[in-house]
């Protein structure tokens, strides 16, 4: 049974590569019917933050990425991590080393001089404890083999080997006791059951250390999928400019998660030449056979398209809802009853033409705006002196119907327009700016039904 887990460590937000990590981590379990968990790797007490845990697990949870069981907090397990280092140090397979500060520094620089890289040279590996100097609370190391390679069949980056000469004996505990990052991900992954470790392929020199850790334990090693990760448009690592934001970012800049979802599942992973693609349809075609071997581009303009289409596919209550809650928190105050009834019969209208819930609330508005309105200044320019004129002269027209659905507006107007020999815009272009304050809106005839016959003639009114 597939067993996944996404590791996020809370030192931050929940950034879109950790995001993307969490999806596909995500669907990879839900395709195979296994489960999927979440870990907080909360051992670098001083850089994790509550608020950081908050931002992820809120950033998960409207991105619906839903985990199976309790959130596992990495920090809870140090004694266990501990207690096994210990037991490899009792088999052999680990030992103490005393090397100072100073020392491993002078190594650093040694190697540095010489053009080498950077590695501890296993002095302490096979030298007599006795030897230990006093005053030096010893670090344990794992001793890793020093001949041959290691070798691991990502499922993502193929076979890929690092000689064991390029694998130092890494440090498990550190000299005040507390485990490395590297052997509690290991313990842990081994505790949790992991079958797939799936992440971003920053970690992948991580694996083969992880590797000869299992190995040394006796443990079964779990398969690994190493992603590559997200790049800027112009290929440059990820900065914030490009949108190496938290997914909160995304939230607030107005996208639905479902489109956020749909935009990441393409990044790095595809199907054809699908590009929408229902998170239902992704559970059912997700592999880690779909994944590239190359990083992938960040580009808004795509993520504002699906965007889009995800929004003139929402439910228009969903939408009033989430208009009103941005309304509320931009202005202080929920629309009133009466507007957000209207809001609720504009919306299907309104959502054709939006690519972000922020350009919604912008067009919602014209439903929510309370008299008297301001006029955005091509409004203004449309309302000269004669184009008011003719408000005056189509208002009596409007004030005699009977009935006010859109059609009986339009056929009034358009009426009007042809016995005052005008083209129907010179008419409906003034009524649009005077109803809604704006040169642009759905169709006009629409919205002057929704708002009303008392509010169209109050609007109008004001600008005569
Ligand atoms: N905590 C690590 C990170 O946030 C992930 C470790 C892992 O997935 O193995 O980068």
């Amino acid at each position: 049974r597939v067993v996944t887990r996404f590791a996020p460590s809370p030192t931050g937000f929940l950034h879109i590569g950790g995001a993307r990590t969490a999806l596909f981590n995500w669907l990879f379990a839900k395709h195979h019917g296994g489960s999927y968990r979440l870990r907080i790797e909360d051992t670098d007490r001083k850089r994790s933050t509550d608020e950081a845990i908050e931002a992820i697990l809120d950033g998960l949870d409207w991105l619906g990425l839903d985990w199976d069981g309790d959130v596992f907090y990495q920090s809870k397990g140090a004694e266990r991590h501990a207690a096994l280092a210990r037991e490899l140090l009792a088999q052999g397979k680990a030992y103490h080393c005393y090397c100072s500060p100073e020392e491993l520094d002078a190594m650093r620089q040694a190697a540095r001089a010489e053009g080498r890289p950077v590695r501890y040279d296993g002095r302490w590996r096979d030298r007599d404890p006795s030897e230990a100097p006093d005053g030096i609370d010893p670090v344990v190391r794992i001793k890793m083999p020093q001949e041959g390679s290691t070798v691991i069949n990502d499922l993502v980056q193929g076979e890929v080997t690092v000689g064991n000469d390029q694998l130092d004996d890494m440090v498990l505990l550190r000299a005040d006791g507390t485990p490395t990052y590297m052997l509690s991900v290991v313990v842990d992954d081994h505790d949790m059951g992991v079958t797939h470790v799936i992440r971003g392929d920053d970690h992948l020199t991580n694996a083969f250390r992880q590797y000869q850790l299992y190995r040394a334990f006796g443990w079964d090693v779990p398969a690994f999928a190493h992603i590559p990760l997200i790049h800027g448009p112009d290929g440059a690592k990820l900065s914030k400019r490009h949108g190496a934001l938290g997914v909160e970012a995304y939230r607030d800049m107005g996208y639905l998660p479902e489109a956020l979802c749909n935009y990441l599942l393409r990044l790095g992973w595809g199907h054809g030449d699908d590009e929408i693609i229902s998170i239902a349809q992704a559970i059912e075609w997700f592999d880690l056979d779909g994944v590239g071997k190359s990083a992938s581009r960040f580009d808004f303009a795509k993520l504002e398209n699906l965007n889009g289409v995800y929004l003139r596919e929402a439910e228009g209550a969903r939408l009033t809802r989430l208009v009103c809650e941005r309304m509320a928190s931009e202005d202080g105050q929920t629309p009133d009853e009466s507007a957000v009834e209207r809001l609720g019969l504009g919306i299907d209208g309104l959502k054709l033409r939006a690519k972000t819930l922020n350009e919604l609330v912008e067009s919602a508005r014209v439903y929510t705006n309370q008299r008297p309105l301001t006029f955005n200044p091509k409004a203004q320019k449309i309302l000269s002196e004669e184009a008011v004129a003719r408000l005056a002269a189509v208002k009596p027209a409007l004030e005699a119907l009977e009935s006010w659905d859109e059609s009986t507006i339009e056929a009034a107007v358009r009426d009007f327009a042809e016995s005052a020999e005008l083209k129907l815009g010179n008419v409906a272009q003034p009524l649009r700016a005077s109803i809604t304050g704006s040169n642009v809106s759905p169709g006009i005839f629409e919205v002057m039904s929704i708002l009303g016959k008392e509010e169209c003639l109050a609007r109008i009114s004001d600008v005569l």
